[in-house]
């Protein structure tokens, strides 16, 4: 088949278009022709050595296709079965894969990462975790996953997000952030967005936030504060990491929420305790999501009543110049791999 891989971990020049063996199917697995895959900040870490992966590697965590082959026993997908992966591996023996909470399991990697992903024409899967796309073509199923099952789990599940809270999301162009717009909107939340670029907070007013802020230039804790009659925001939706979080924490309303779901900027943030206990604040830490948040993304979209924003398709082979763009953060939404 033809895959992109890269053989030794460095820039988007590592990443070569090439044949690879197709993948050998083993014990409750399926064999998926890709049709499109997404493009993801955790592609850049393990492409650059951030995260380690066997090599040669093959990329990609969103992948949405076609079923063409399954493994003896197969039962809940068939050759011809439309599907989203969920891309959580896990050992499924643990106290929380059992639980239903795979996301928590201590041996937790990702699809793309721990194993090979969607950057190729084939990949295989574990069955069960083959979701049927029903209503949704698979460039729209192949950009959910990773964007809208985690702001759904952020937002949703961990966060209880409701009607009339006021939800500040950092960096409102990244697809998470865009998600996490979309998501808050959809339970009668009000948005307060912020992004780098003047044009990205036009994107984000146009793309459902009801209020946006400049955080290269404004004070984003006081400007909050100011639209919320002086409180602050009920939730805190943060995924860039030690640059934000005590603006995070300074900008929540008493009894908020922080939902702290990356570090891209760094791990280690100087936080105020002070503040976190006088003002009863919860730190909701969110890592990746569950089978159920994506079936419940999957069925809102299948409605239209959450879409991504698509903000361009490339062919496989021009997985190089994807990365670029993600690297110099040029997207609004969503960049996909079409085999
Ligand atoms: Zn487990």
């Amino acid at each position: 088949m033809k895959a992109v891989r890269f053989h030794r971990q460095g820039g988007p020049e590592v990443l070569v278009y090439e044949d690879a063996p197709n993948p050998q199917l083993g014990d409750g697995e399926a064999l998926v022709w890709v049709k499109a895959c997404g493009v993801n900040r955790v592609d850049i870490w393990a492409r650059n050595g951030k995260y380690k992966t066997q090599l040669p590697h093959i990329l990609g965590t969103d992948v949405a296709g076609e079923v063409i082959q399954v493994s003896q026993g197969v039962n809940n997908v068939t050759p011809g079965s439309q599907v989203v992966a969920y891309p959580v591996l896990r050992d499924r023996t643990c106290r929380y894969c059992k639980t239903g909470r795979p996301n928590r399991c201590e041996k937790i990697g990702l699809l793309g990462v721990a194993a090979d992903g969607g950057y190729a024409q084939y990949v295989k899967l574990h069955a069960e975790d083959l979701l049927p796309i029903r209503g949704l073509d698979f460039k729209t199923a192949a950009a959910l996953p990773v964007n809208f099952g985690t702001a759904w789990n952020g937002l949703v599940t961990r966060a209880k997000v409701k009607a009339g809270d006021s939800v500040l999301v950092w960096a409102a162009g990244s697809g998470l952030g865009f998600a996490a717009i979309q998501v808050a909107k959809l339970f009668g939340a009000k948005v307060i967005a912020t992004a780098g670029s003047d044009a990205k907070l036009e994107l984000a007013m146009s793309h459902g936030a009801d209020y946006a802020i400049n955080h290269s230039k404004e004070d984003v804790p006081e400007k909050v504060r100011a639209l919320t009659g002086g409180y602050g925001a009920d939730i805190v939706f943060d995924h860039v990491g030690a640059e934000t979080w005590q603006r995070s924490i300074m900008a929540l309303a008493k009894g908020g929420v922080l939902v702290s779901l990356g570090v891209t900027t760094g791990e280690e943030s100087g936080v105020n305790i002070g503040r976190v206990y006088r003002s009863e604040l919860t730190i909701a830490g969110t890592y990746a999501f569950t089978t159920d948040d994506l079936t419940k993304v999957l069925k809102l979209a299948s409605q239209r009543q959450l879409a991504p924003h698509i903000y361009k398709e490339l062919p496989l082979n021009s997985a190089g110049e994807a990365h670029r763009i993600l690297e110099a953060r040029e997207q609004f939404g969503k960049i996909l791999l079409i085999p």
